[in-house]
């Protein structure tokens, strides 16, 4: 990886949930789950985005019901200046200026400023998409997507990670073992995150500052909660497509965790890694 991107990490918004239901052995007190997202900056191909976070179309989504139960199961807050849009312009950056836009799943909190970025390619796992056209609407809220959420023209929009070269991970980043080239010049890795949802997927790559950064996403909600090894409580794992395949990633990134002191991970609902980053990576 010898293209240096530049990393900003921005919060667009936050939902509550009691810690108890996210992890075991937590506390029953809301906590803030920060929606995070990366702004990555390539040398030649521009500003690019891991994700949207919320967006006012969550809220117009959410209104009829059945969608409303989403809301009040839950609450989500999104300050304007907090608005990914804004937050874009602050660097410099108008939304058309977004031509590659890479969508970790199709969770609703993932994906609201879909439709805000109407020069982006979609970059996103085959399995988490055929996931997607099979559900019906209830079917899909039921696990946390919402359809309505999606531009009318995504699938045309869209490129498969696994149409891309695959390629072999550092011995390093053990135990995940490969990924897909998503640019074509290793800058930028697609890695597979399965469990949470049918094809969730983290980016790999190496910032401007030298650090390797892997953006995780929901592979675990907190950094803390996988050092403790508190795994999701059951509750919460019902919403997951695949409990196996999700301890199976919730462990690897463990793994990687406690050797790789040097790797910035970055779940994407991390209020503690988001304290921490944010300074660093404005
Ligand atoms: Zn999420």
């Amino acid at each position: 990886m010898s293209v240096n991107l530049r990393f900003h990490l921005l919060k667009v918004g936050h939902c509550s949930h009691p810690e108890c239901v996210t992890q075991r052995g937590g506390r029953f007190s809301a906590t803030p789950f920060p929606a995070l997202v990366g702004l990555i900056v390539h040398p030649q191909r521009g500003p690019m985005l891991f994700d949207t976070g919320y967006s006012d179309a969550f809220f117009a989504a959410t209104k009829p019901f059945p969608e409303r139960f989403y809301r009040w199961v839950t609450p989500v807050s999104l300050p304007s200046d907090e608005s990914l849009v804004r937050q874009l312009a602050r660097h410099g950056y108008a939304p058309g200026d977004i031509k590659h836009l890479f969508v970790s799943h199709l969770h609703a909190d993932h994906i609201a400023g879909l439709s805000d970025y109407a020069n982006a390619r979609f970059f996103a796992l085959r399995a988490e998409v055929d996931a997607m056209r099979r559900r019906s609407r209830i079917g899909a809220l039921r696990r946390g997507f919402l359809p309505a959420l999606l531009p009318a023209n995504f699938e045309s929009r869209l490129s498969f990670v696994e149409d891309f070269p695959r390629v072999r991970l550092a011995d390093s980043m053990k135990p995940f073992s490969e990924g897909f080239d998503l640019l074509g010049d290793g800058s930028l890795i697609g890695v597979p995150l399965p469990g949470h949802t049918a094809g969730q997927m983290g980016v790999l790559f190496r910032a401007a500052d030298g650090r390797d950064v892997f953006l995780v996403a929901d592979a675990c909600w907190s950094l803390d909660a996988v050092r403790r090894d508190r795994p999701p409580t059951w509750i919460a794992s019902q919403l997951f497509a695949d409990k196996r395949a999700y301890l199976d990633t919730f462990y690897a990134v463990r793994q990687l965790l406690a050797t790789r002191s040097d790797l910035l991970i970055v779940p994407s609902h991390c209020e503690s890694t988001w304290r921490r980053v944010s300074d660093e990576t404005r």
